[in-house]
């Protein structure tokens, strides 16, 4: 059935997987990780982020997120389905699906993975993200978000000088200044500041399935 749905912004195609291994250079007297031939745009934040194809062509990988897109919706508040502008004019605030009540319940502010959504496409975001779906989700408004850390592996060097992954998708902040010339990123962490949820009745344009 899932080939009848929407493909979500932020859901990664085959062919978007490029796979290029990451190795260390000496840059500015420490230990960097980098690409081959790497274009200074490949960091953000002081780290590397994983290198993907934007052709959107080939099979969709519905529970894998595509990096740039992924980071592209934390930094300018875009839907997770359309792409477009999340914040509701009318409110000026953005609509947020939190993929579950955190133990001890929801905050005015934390921390998140999942990018915002349009109000147009709550419906639609709870029917197909596979990230959504794993637990009852909770819609939220959001007053704010800024990045605050990424999702990443971290790499070091065994004795041969060979790379090694020392750490599997770990949250680093943006402050752990000695720790992000060793990862390679892949999904943009922000803090969402006066997070309310929103009953699903309070004016939200719900296309529920
Ligand atoms: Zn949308």
């Amino acid at each position: 059935m899932a080939t009848q749905l929407r493909k979500p912004y932020v859901t990664p195609y085959a062919e978007d997987n490029l796979d290029l291994p990451p190795a260390f250079e000496w840059a500015d007297g420490s230990r960097q990780l980098t690409y081959h031939d790497a274009l200074p745009q490949k960091w953000m934040f002081g780290a590397l982020w994983a290198h993907c194809g934007t052709a959107r062509k080939g099979k969709i990988q519905w529970h894998l997120v595509h990096t740039l897109r992924q980071r592209r919706c934390m930094l300018k508040q875009r839907c997770r389905v359309c792409g477009e502008p999340a914040t509701d004019p009318d409110t000026g605030r953005v609509p947020w699906i939190m993929p579950s009540e955190p133990a001890g319940g929801l905050r005015s502010t934390m921390t998140t993975a999942h990018p915002p959504t349009c109000k147009a496409h709550i419906g639609e975001a709870l029917a197909t993200c596979p990230h959504l779906r794993r637990e009852p989700p909770v819609v939220c408004t959001v007053g704010d978000s800024f990045p605050i850390a990424v999702l990443a592996n971290v790499y070091g060097e065994d004795d041969g000088g060979r790379l090694v992954e020392t750490a599997h998708q770990v949250p680093i902040g943006l402050d752990e200044f000695h720790l992000l010339g060793r990862v390679l990123a892949t999904q943009l962490i922000v803090c969402v500041e006066d997070l309310r949820p929103e009953p699903l009745t309070a004016g939200l344009n719900l296309l529920l399935p």
